[in-house]
């Protein structure tokens, strides 16, 4: 299905200084926000812009199996639904789920499921749902980013946060964090996904040319901007719970100045 005709796709990629065509340096990041909290009747939920990506994810559980028949008598089952809106893409997208969605939403479950602990719950589903409101590129990726703060922001007990990330080959140069336009246009795109108790990959995909050598050169770029990343997460998660602290802090301040009129 060609997204953007191939003609229409811009000769290069760089810009006569050097940068990209968004402004930025081969390894920096487009600008990431992050927010958790944000949707009132699920368990857990965020919300994440990273460029012009904008993903919602809100987790429910541990609960019920639905159908029945899936539920496992020995352990917990983790389900991932990924969905890109209608008006998400420059050409409408379709609103049943596609081949790729189902595929991508694959995907991300099994970059998860290594950091919960599905085993402490029998019989039940964790279920998350990722709605894709904006994509340019990377959405895999911004999807199991901001899914796993919500699981986290669920209360749900994790081995660590899952943090994720696409580098790649442009007019013969490796970047990090692909864009959309440099993810159909470049020659190679390899996301990637860490599980931070272990240091491990939980998702290595790659669409492509490249070297071996480039590909070590990139997996070392990608693990550098990773933990930039992560950091972002962690002071997500903390601004949620300082929030709340200052909010009760000053709820119990009045109450002691009422107290004392
Ligand atoms: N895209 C699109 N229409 C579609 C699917 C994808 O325009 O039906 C765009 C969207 O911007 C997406 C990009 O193509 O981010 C790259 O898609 P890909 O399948 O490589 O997944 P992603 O990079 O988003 O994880």
């Amino acid at each position: 299905m060609p997204l953007v005709i191939k003609d229409e796709y811009p000769e290069k990629l760089f810009r006569e200084d050097g940068k990209r065509l968004d402004g930025r340096d081969k390894t920096e990041l487009r600008p990431i926000k992050m927010e958790v909290g944000v949707i009132n009747n699920a368990d857990g939920s965020a919300y994440l812009e990273w460029g012009n990506n904008k993903v919602f994810a809100a987790v429910y559980g541990p609960r019920e199996v639905h159908p029945h028949h899936l539920a496992k008598p020995d352990r917990g089952i983790l389900r991932v639904f990924y969905r890109m809106t209608t008006f998400s893409v420059f050409e409408r997208k379709r609103p049943a789920p596609g081949r790729r969605e189902k595929e991508i939403s694959m995907v991300i479950g099994d970059c998860l499921e290594p950091v919960l602990f599905l085993e402490l719950y029998p019989g039940t589903s964790f279920e998350v749902f990722i709605e894709v409101i904006d994509a340019d590129g990377g959405t895999r990726c911004a999807s199991t980013t901001v899914a796993a703060l919500a699981l986290a922001d669920a209360g749900i007990p994790m081995k660590s946060l899952v943090t994720s990330l696409a580098v790649g080959k442009i007019d013969g140069e490796l970047v990090i964090d692909l864009s959309g336009i440099e993810d159909k246009a470049g020659e190679a795109d390899l996301p990637c996904a860490i599980t931070w108790y272990n240091d491990e990959l939980s998702l290595l995909q790659f669409d492509g040319d490249m070297t071996l050598e480039e590909m070590n050169t990139s997996m070392d770029s990608a693990v550098e901007a990773l933990k930039e990343i992560y950091e972002k997460q962690l002071t997500a998660l903390k601004s949620k719970y300082i929030a709340i602290q200052e909010e009760t802090l000053k709820q119990q301040e009045s109450k002691t100045d009422g107290g004392e009129e």
